[in-house]
């Protein structure tokens, strides 16, 4: 049970607070997360990592010199959204660019993904490193589908001891890719866990038995147990990591036992004691083992053993001291206070100066804003359940809740210019919607609006690469094919035929409205597609016959769009008309 608290909404958030009221020697607290509050060398890598918090040590507490640089932290077991993830970066920097690192969770690669997109667009050079330790999660052949455990601490030691000893991007990059691929976790649970303020566990393992492979927020095992003696757990555990070797796999291995929740360090000891002896008799030397808690689950009955197969450079980075709040190692030189302003710069950074043109498109860009909630509100409950027939049915009420955000943030900075205006809008949409498409949505609107920028002057052809920014941000991000019966499906042939329009010379309007009747007729055809992508895929014969909500709400939207245009444009004739008459009569 987790029952220290006021309001359980807050709960993430003030354990946070407190988490750096404790170690302000270590952390500072940034919009979003926490950063180091010690001197980081200049052009020295920054080691962001995070996720849904919950997890203490990960993520925060492996905030400190040798290891992380910053840590995005999100609600319970929720992954941060996109913009935290951005300004934590953004607060790490120190101008040697930026690796991500997290467990491979969707929400996770999509919030950490579309972060990665913009800071690569502000040209912080930013590079990613999913840990995908855990082989309960899918088979060997499919290690880029296995999420993440404890193998977390290792890419995380491993990434950070190379940044603190001056290695570039590349190469801290190539250790974490290495370091994750030789990890293997399996993990085990006796009972699950709860949320704070919640009234029932996220999950049960019945009374006596063990759940094999149950993952950390409750995700399905792969079989139940009774439960077993300590020396059966050894054997089991080491065992099945032993079969999922690497390839490559060397004799020195480290060794983890990690505690989950309630599980005392006695009983880690004890089973760690049973592991080496395993370990040894199968003729690996364990180096520099750990035993305890380094990747939680609040209150969850349950623990995990990892194995990381070392090589002469990973044993030497995974030797290097570091000094966080919950992991230490060696002994390092104390560090200096980082300079506050050194932080607080970090999230003011970009306030700007808009040019009149970058200004005018900006507020161009609120009044398509509104008209978007509006068409949105209109169809919601359409959406909603067009949703709901193979999907969860929240399309409707996410888009809503997106565009809503975005029409009332990007109101807010009406004024700045189309970049600032179409940024702002678009992390309010992926932080306030919650679903992917939300996620999607966000982020290309955040794309559309860095390629506009902040110009003199605009021209046709920045319409073209402002809808190309906005497809291919989609298109990076959920990495969806075409056919796979996503809004992709309908974006594709709206970018193509807006691109040909104005390649054969026609104006922005008039591209604008031949891209939305192919975007409609595109998202109705896709009533003949199976899902491959999403939540729908495992209905996917359901789903025949019916177009996919993200493709229909994306025509919807555009065909808005371009009606809306068109009645500005008339106006603007309109009222062209009325002065040319008022002039000729003043003549006549
Ligand atoms: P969720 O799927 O999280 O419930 P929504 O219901 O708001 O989010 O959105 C569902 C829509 O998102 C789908 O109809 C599809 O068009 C779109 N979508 C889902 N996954 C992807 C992806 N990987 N790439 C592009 N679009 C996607
Ligand atoms: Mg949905």
């Amino acid at each position: 049970m987790t029952q220290i608290f006021d309001n359980p909404a807050d709960f993430a958030d003030e354990a946070l607070d407190g988490f750096v009221a404790a170690n302000r020697g270590y952390v500072a607290r940034v919009d979003g997360g926490v950063v180091r509050s010690t001197e980081v060398p200049a052009g020295q890598v920054a080691l962001v990592v995070g996720g849904g918090s919950g997890h203490y040590p990960a993520f925060a507490g492996l905030v400190g010199p040798g290891l992380a640089t910053g840590s995005a932290c999100g609600n319970m077991f929720a992954s941060p959204a996109a913009g935290q993830v951005y300004r934590v970066a953004k607060a790490a920097n120190a101008g040697g660019g930026v690796l991500l690192s997290y467990g491979n969770y969707a929400g996770d690669v999509l919030h950490f993904g579309q972060a990665q997109l913009r800071l690569n667009a502000e040209g912080i050079e930013t590079r990613t490193v999913t840990v995908t330790d855990d082989i309960a999660s899918a088979p060997i052949d499919q290690l880029g589908k296995r999420r993440g455990i404890a193998g977390d601490l290792t890419v995380f030691k491993i990434a950070g001891a190379a940044a603190e000893a001056g290695l570039d991007l590349d190469a801290v990059e190539r250790l974490a890719i290495k370091t994750n691929y030789r990890t293997r976790s399996l993990g085990v649970a006796f009972d699950g866990c709860t949320l704070p303020g919640a009234a029932d566990p996220l999950f049960h393992v019945p009374a006596g038995q063990m759940s094999l492979g149950l993952g950390i927020h409750g995700e399905p095992g792969i079989s139940e147990h009774p439960m077993p003696t300590a020396s059966e757990l050894a054997e089991l555990l080491v065992s099945r990591l032993l079969d999922d070797k690497p390839e490559d796999a060397g004799d020195r291995v480290v060794a983890i036992v990690n505690g989950l929740g309630t599980v005392k360090y006695d009983e880690l000891f004890l089973l760690f004691g049973k592991v080496e002896k395993l370990l040894t008799a199968a003729g690996l030397t364990v180096v520099e083992p750990e035993c305890g808690e380094l990747v939680t689950s609040l209150d969850m009955s349950g623990l995990s053993l990892t194995l990381l197969w070392l090589d002469e450079e990973l044993e030497q980075y995974w030797a290097a001291p570091a000094d966080t709040p919950a992991f230490r190692k060696g002994s390092m030189a104390p560090r200096a206070p980082r300079a506050e302003a050194a932080i607080d710069d970090a999230e003011t950074a970009d306030v700007e100066q808009p040019t009149p043109a970058a200004a005018d498109l900006g507020r161009l860009a609120v009044e398509i804003l509104a008209q978007v909630r509006d068409v949105v509100v209109k169809h919601e409950e359409e959406l909603g359940k067009l949703d709901a027939i193979a999907g969860d049915g929240d399309h409707g009420i996410g888009m809503r809740r997106g565009v809503d955000a975005a029409a009332t943030a990007g109101e807010a900075v009406s004024g700045g210019s189309v970049a600032r205006v179409l940024a702002t809008a678009g992390e309010a949409w992926s932080e306030r919607a919650g679903g992917t498409s939300g996620a999607l949505w966000g982020s290309a609107v955040i794309a559309a609006g860095q390629s506009l920028g902040n110009r003199e002057a605009y021209a046709s052809g920045d319409a073209a690469a402002a809808v190309t920014a906005f497809v291919r941000a989609i298109t990076e991000l959920g990495k969806a094919d075409p056919g796979d019966k996503t809004m992709v499906d309908a974006l594709l042939p709206f970018r193509d035929a807006f691109l040909a329009e104005l390649d054969g010379g026609a104006p922005v309007d008039r591209a604008l409205a031949v891209a939305a009747a192919a975007a409609e007729s595109a998202a109705a055809r896709t009533a003949d597609l199976r899902p491959l992508k999403g939540r729908a895929r495992p209905l996917a014969e359901k789903s025949l016959g019916h177009p996919d909500p993200g493709a229909v709400s994306f025509g919807l939207i555009t065909a808005r769009i371009s009606h809306f245009i068109d009645s500005q444009l008339a106006t603007v004739a309109a009222a062209g008309e009325l002065s040319a008459t008022a002039g000729n009569g003043a003549q006549a």
